[in-house]
């Protein structure tokens, strides 16, 4: 039997300034406990069309 959920995880990216959600991706746990041991949280900069510039994006397991 394939194995089901558990170790993807879908993840909203929200602007760390506007708070607006503007990407949606996966990633997989296994590979993110190795990578941030200390707990943080996934960091990107992407561009954000509210800010209409590059700004941080965080995680957030909130979908809307
Ligand atoms: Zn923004």
């Amino acid at each position: 039997m394939a194995k089901k959920g558990g170790a993807r995880e879908i993840v909203a990216l929200v602007c760390s300034v506007c708070k607006n959600q503007n990407y949606i991706t996966e990633r997989n746990k296994v590979n993110m406990e190795l990578k941030n041991q200390k707990g943080s949280k996934l960091e990107l900069k992407k561009y954000c069309s509210t800010c209409r510039k590059v700004q941080l994006h965080k995680e957030t397991s909130k979908l809307k």
